[in-house]
């Protein structure tokens, strides 16, 4: 049960929704957008996150497109990760986003909602990043189109709302990898999630879990890319690049994470090595 009252929208245009979000705000409520609504609903249960209204941009079409227009693959943000598999538009995405929860949990999760999660992981991002994908984002003004990691790491301003991800689609068919450990069942928070793909014969990696936030690093793939080293110098100097600390929670102790990491690069150079 929900313990707070809220008024709930659902806006059947983009201007509609950013329009209830600043009356709410100028009214001195709190509004939040809401997708498949898994995580607000689990917060809100618990008392951790609290709203008086709540926007549900399900009816919007432009969240819920998911179509090639031109040479690009448009996916709207209010796309479920069940509808995202089942098109096969972006194998490496839908790959990805296979592993995260179970089959009726990704049937309300969207892409948007994990890209924009609380939580540490944020798989969805990872396949993006490889793909230098842009994300379109409406708010006050006109609607913009900026590099999706951009808008990620900066954080959306306020009242701000992730639309689409554009994503360039001579990317979709490149050769890739994704390989994700958990704990223990197959469904669960990654210890460590490694996504790959060659272009140009360079491989791409990306990373959820192993710090506190996704990444993909110029440096680590720089590395992992010099033939010159051995396999096993290039994953070895590769994790010594890290971005930032290594997690150490109940799923795993930083030390096994790095252990973990080391096994997964191995197998990642290996699967892609296999795919030439
Ligand atoms: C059982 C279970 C297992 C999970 N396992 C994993 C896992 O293995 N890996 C992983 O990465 N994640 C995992 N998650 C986390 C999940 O991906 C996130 O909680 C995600 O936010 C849920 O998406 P949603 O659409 O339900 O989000 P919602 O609850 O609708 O929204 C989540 C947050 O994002 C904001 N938001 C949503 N859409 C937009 C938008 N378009 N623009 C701006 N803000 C927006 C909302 O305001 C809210 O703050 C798991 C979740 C569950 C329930």
């Amino acid at each position: 049960m929900i313990a707070f009252d809220f008024d709930y929208y659902k806006p059947s245009s983009l201007s509609e929704a950013v329009g209830t979000y600043q009356l709410a705000d100028q009214a001195g409520k709190q509004a939040i957008f809401y997708a498949g609504g898994t995580e607000f609903i689990t917060f809100a249960r618990t008392n951790k996150k609290r709203a008086d209204v709540v926007i549900d941009i399900k009816g919007i079409p432009e969240c819920m497109m998911l179509e090639v227009i031109g040479d690009e693959l448009i996916i709207g943000a209010a796309v479920s990760l069940t509808t995202i598999v089942e098109s096969n538009l972006f194998p490496l995405l839908g790959e990805t986003v296979q592993r995260i929860a179970d089959h009726t949990s990704r049937n309300k999760i969207t892409i948007g909602g994990n890209l924009n999660s609380h939580f540490i992981y944020r798989e969805g991002i990872l396949p993006f990043l490889l793909v230098n994908a842009k994300g379109m984002i409406a708010g006050k003004g006109k609607e913009k189109i900026l590099p999706l990691d951009q808008i990620l790491n900066g954080g959306l301003a306020k009242g701000e709302l992730l639309v689409q991800i554009h994503v360039d689609q001579s990317y979709t068919n490149l050769p890739f990898s994704t390989i994700k450990r958990t704990r223990m069942s197959k469904v669960g928070y990654p210890i460590v999630t490694v996504a790959a793909l060659e272009k140009d014969n360079q491989i791409r990696t990306a990373f959820s879990g192993i710090c506190e936030f996704p990444f993909r690093s110029d440096e680590i793939e720089k590395l992992l890319n010099d033939l010159s080293l051995t396999q096993e110098e290039r994953v070895i100097q590769a994790i010594a690049l890290l971005p930032g600390p290594v997690v150490q929670d109940i799923h795993a102790s930083t030390a096994y994470r790095l252990f973990v990491l080391k096994n997964v690069l191995t197998d990642t150079l290996n699967a892609m090595e296999a795919n030439k």
